[in-house]
């Protein structure tokens, strides 16, 4: 059985006031224990995020870089996000991908260097629009998942999240349908190309316009074990998501 997990991406969002704000409610909301709630707060609120939140919520940078240290104005290492007591990083968000150009081999490089240093990687994928009217969704998605499944040796550190690149922020959540038929595919290839025992525990979550009122159906589908917030992260109705199967 896979264990249900909401991750919160706050992107390039909030202040120490309204971020302060939110931990506080996170902190007192009613969390089952069956659900692994992770947080994505901007690299210079870790260590503000990972000080405040309760230790039962966990804490992930949004992104870092392929090797621990050295010359890269700018960025940060796992190194860095370990030494602040966080634990996960997201990879391979369709922002990094599309707005600033990251490509497979950078993000295959990223999840193979932050696994190798500890941490556990939500590694994303997704098509574009044009993709998805082309008929090419699976061919998109599967060629993003061979990317990172070719970095990864222990895949009980990853978790997948598919964020269809339409639905991110624009309102147009997935169908509960729509996600779920991707999913089925997605581990359908990874036990074609990996391992069935993977394929049956590997975290599979859904992202893109995500909210109190669309989570819970979504949740009820098979192959659906949790989300990626966005917008939807940086209010109470949070918790509603956490709380989608219950
Ligand atoms: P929204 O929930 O704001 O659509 O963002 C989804 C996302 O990109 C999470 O990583």
């Amino acid at each position: 059985t896979r264990k249900f997990f909401v991750g919160g991406n706050w992107k390039m969002n909030g202040d120490k006031k309204s971020l302060g704000e939110l931990i506080n409610t996170l902190n007192s909301a009613k969390i089952s224990g069956d659900v692994e709630v992770v947080c994505g707060a901007p690299s210079i609120y870790l260590d503000f995020a990972r000080s405040k939140l309760d230790a039962k919520i966990g804490v992930a940078a949004q992104n870092c870089y392929k090797v621990a240290k050295g010359a890269f104005t700018g960025e940060i290492s796992p190194a860095m996000i370990k030494d602040c007591g966080v634990g996960w990083v997201i990879l391979g968000h369709s922002e990094r991908r599309h707005v600033f150009g990251e490509s497979d081999e950078l993000i295959g490089q990223k999840v193979a260097h932050a696994l190798e240093s500890g941490l556990g990687v939500i590694a994303c994928i997704g098509e574009k629009l044009d993709e998805r009217e082309a008929g090419i969704t699976e061919k998109v998605v599967f060629e993003q998942t061979k990317v990172i499944a070719d970095n990864v040796k222990d895949w009980s550190k990853v978790v997948l999240a598919y964020e269809p690149v339409w639905a991110i922020g624009t309102g147009k959540t997935a169908s509960p349908q729509q996600a779920q038929e991707v999913h089925d595919k997605l581990r359908q290839w990874i036990k074609a190309n990996v391992s069935e025992a993977v394929a049956s525990s590997v975290r599979i979550i859904y992202g893109g316009s995500v909210t109190g009122a669309t989570c819970k159906e979504l949740a009820s589908q098979k192959d659906v074990d949790g989300f990626l917030v966005g917008g939807a992260s940086l209010k109470p109705e949070f918790v509603e998501i956490i709380n989608a199967k219950h």
